[in-house]
């Protein structure tokens, strides 16, 4: 089996794997910073961990937590058949006991499971993200739910906190995001890194003075 086969396989047994062009969205951000360590929430079978271990930097690994047990026996085939045992560790069980356990910091955090869980994933994120890292949220927009007003019932508590997510991201003036329409809707998220500088300027008499500066970087 080969990654295509992995991947027909999990979309005829309806496993939600990422979707090609949020894929490609997220590859194109990694050629360009080579991350080291990785976390992902939401495992399955190990289609997208797979998918990001090509894009390591040398000697990177991917820690990728899932609880279905079902899925992760099948992930840990998966992973080995594509020979990438060495780069990805999963780590079972609820990502919810397990996040606040984690203490190592990560280039990049893709979130992909619960959506429910979504503002405490972020908070987790955010607590184990190297400050020069990137967060990625996947299913952002959930089907166009969480734009529209449409709301049934069985989705209600999902959109809540994935709208909640958006406000956080977007309203935090440490935090610089971007929501993309790719797939089922992508979040990017960068810390915003404050510098603090002083360069010289004249003052109204034309005398040299230095002032004070802060500059808001996006790494
Ligand atoms: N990232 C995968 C798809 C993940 S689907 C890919 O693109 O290939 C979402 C997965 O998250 C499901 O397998 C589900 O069992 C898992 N999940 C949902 N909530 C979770 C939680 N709180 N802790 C751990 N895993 C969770
Ligand atoms: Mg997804």
């Amino acid at each position: 089996m080969n990654l295509n086969e992995i991947k027909e396989k999990a979309l005829e047994n309806h496993i939600p794997i990422i979707m090609d062009d949020t894929l490609n969205t997220i590859k194109n951000i990694m050629e360009e910073k080579k991350p080291s360590a990785i976390l992902e929430i939401g495992t399955a079978v190990g289609y997208s961990a797979i998918c990001f271990s090509y894009f390591l930097n040398d000697g990177g690994k991917i820690d990728t937590i899932e609880r279905d047990l079902e899925r992760i026996e099948e992930a840990k085939e998966n992973i080995k058949i594509v020979d990438k045992s060495k780069k990805i560790n999963i780590i079972e069980g609820d990502a919810v006991e397990i996040l606040p356990t984690l203490e190592e910091k990560y280039d990049m955090v893709f979130i992909d499971a619960a959506k429910g869980k979504y503002p405490f994933f972020l908070e987790q994120a955010l607590r184990l993200l190297k400050d020069d890292g990137i967060i990625f949220a996947d299913n952002i927009l959930y089907k166009g739910y969480v734009m529209s007003d449409y709301n049934k019932h069985k989705q209600r508590t999902a959109v809540t906190h994935l709208r909640e997510y958006i406000k956080k991201v977007t309203e935090d003036p440490d935090l610089d995001t971007e929501i993309l329409e790719v797939g089922d809707g992508l979040a990017i998220t960068k810390k915003k890194i404050q510098v603090w500088y002083w360069y010289n300027i004249e003052n109204k008499r034309g005398k040299k003075i230095w002032e004070n500066h802060q500059k808001l970087w996006y790494s």
